[in-house]
């Protein structure tokens, strides 16, 4: 069952709630990160606490001098030990700051801030096994460096279609990243992302593009042409909870040979073995 600490207590999180006047629910003004928890340890906490901080002040949400980030650093931390975190400690926290009820010239002086710990989404060893599908659309995601707590145009696209993992947004005719992850493809050797700024700053993206650089792979940022993902080799997505994932068909364009391919089961086996590195104690 998930948890949530919100206003100095850990509570259950269905007991949670905040006021129907913060503009969170009026008009989708929040900023959130998403940290997954192995075994009571947080994944690169201090990199998605940062990215938090980040997109709060894009935002213009009021964050101070960031005490309330080490605040709710140490929230997860604590979280993700408790004996009520979910599953044995094998979840996700999701830490948010909200817009207030206060808007004054376009900012936000008065957040509110809580941190759910709650079951990560279903994963399932047969989407590693035979890849998932993704509905590429034309829009983009606004603001790309904030990671704001509004996926409205990215939820409903593919909408009703079960084959649909997630949409990948390909403004321009370029691709640049899916609903919640980063987005790679293979081609001519070379493993290709969209750079920082045309997308969010994924944790896991500078990690796989570091471990990759590290074991010999050719790793180029820029935003590949929709045209370029019929001729891609194999394509896959990175984020915290789903760690690398193979991506078999976007659209109708079969990716490579419709199988997942060699350099994500790679990247993937990398970062497994890496992953102590970036725990918390
Ligand atoms: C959360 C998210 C990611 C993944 O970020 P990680 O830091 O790797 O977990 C990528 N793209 C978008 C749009 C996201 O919302």
């Amino acid at each position: 069952m998930a948890i949530c600490f919100i206003n100095g207590n850990f509570n259950s999180a269905s007991q949670c709630g905040i006021p129907v006047t913060d503009l969170v629910i009026q008009r989708g003004v929040g900023v959130f990160d998403s940290v997954r928890i192995y075994d009571g340890k947080a994944f690169a906490l201090t990199a998605h606490m940062k990215r938090l901080e980040k997109s709060a002040r894009l935002a213009r949400i009021d964050v101070g001098d960031g005490a309330v980030i080490e605040k709710m650093t140490e929230v997860v931390r604590e979280g993700a030990k408790r004996p009520d975190c979910p599953d044995g400690g094998n979840c996700i926290a999701k830490a948010y700051i909200t817009g207030g009820d206060v808007v004054e010239h376009g900012q936000f002086p008065k957040p509110r801030h809580f941190v759910i710990f709650e079951s990560g989404g279903n994963i399932s060893t047969d989407d590693y096994k035979n890849g998932v599908a993704l509905q590429p659309t034309d829009e983009g995601r606004p603001c790309p460096l904030t990671k704001s707590i509004n996926y409205l145009v990215g939820l409903i696209q593919g909408s009703g279609r079960d084959d649909i993992y997630e949409c990948l947004y390909c403004p321009d005719g370029k691709v640049t990243e899916t609903l919640r992850s980063s987005f790679f493809i293979c081609r001519d050797g070379k493993i290709i992302t969209a750079p920082v700024g045309t997308v969010l700053e994924g944790v896991t993206r500078g990690i796989i593009i570091g471990l990759a650089r590290e074991n010999g792979f050719n790793v180029e940022e820029r935003c590949p042409d929709v045209s370029e993902l019929a001729k891609a080799d194999e394509a896959f997505l990175t984020s915290s909870w789903r760690e690398v994932l193979p991506v078999v068909r976007v659209g109708e364009t079969a990716i490579g040979s419709g199988k997942p391919g060699p350099v994500a089961a790679r990247l993937r086996q990398l970062f497994k073995a890496n992953l102590d590195k970036w725990l918390d104690a």
